[in-house]
């Protein structure tokens, strides 16, 4: 695998974008994010998490007992409802969480017509919590 490829690359193709305040999963990352990319240049790289994806995830052993936790809690009728629920990101989206209605990004970012944080290129630096893809060694940073 080459080093290089992955240079500048903050969330990795893959990678599952957590609630920050719950921790219940929602996007799957169908493309790198570059560092300093614009927001309205990436939201069509988070892909709502399915049914599947959750399942994947509660079976896997890498994951921190809080985040699989966070899925464990829902139902199959919950999870079903939650991937249903979450709204694709389109530039101007509102950045809350489809079950717990916090933010689920965390950082500097920017507002909609309401003040309420929103995907746009205005003051934007946000953070993600992810699990990052399987196999992929554990970001520490
Ligand atoms: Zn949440």
């Amino acid at each position: 695998m080459s080093v290089d490829a992955t240079d500048g690359v903050v969330y990795a193709t893959g990678a599952i974008v957590v609630c920050y305040a719950c921790g219940i999963p929602l996007y799957r990352l169908q493309a790198n994010i570059y560092a300093g990319e614009k927001p309205s240049r990436s939201a069509w790289k988070y892909a709502p998490v399915s049914l599947a994806e959750l399942q994947a995830l509660q079976a896997r052993a890498d994951l921190e007992p809080g985040q699989r936790a966070a899925i464990k809690a829902l139902s199959l009728a919950d999870q079903r409802t939650h991937c249903e629920t979450i709204r694709p990101l389109t530039t101007g989206a509102p950045l809350d969480c489809p079950r717990c209605h916090e933010s689920f990004v965390y950082g500097r970012t920017g507002t909609g017509a309401d003040g309420a944080a929103a995907l746009t290129d205005r003051a934007f630096v946000i953070h993600l919590a992810t699990i990052p893809p399987a196999g992929a060694a554990r970001r520490v940073a």
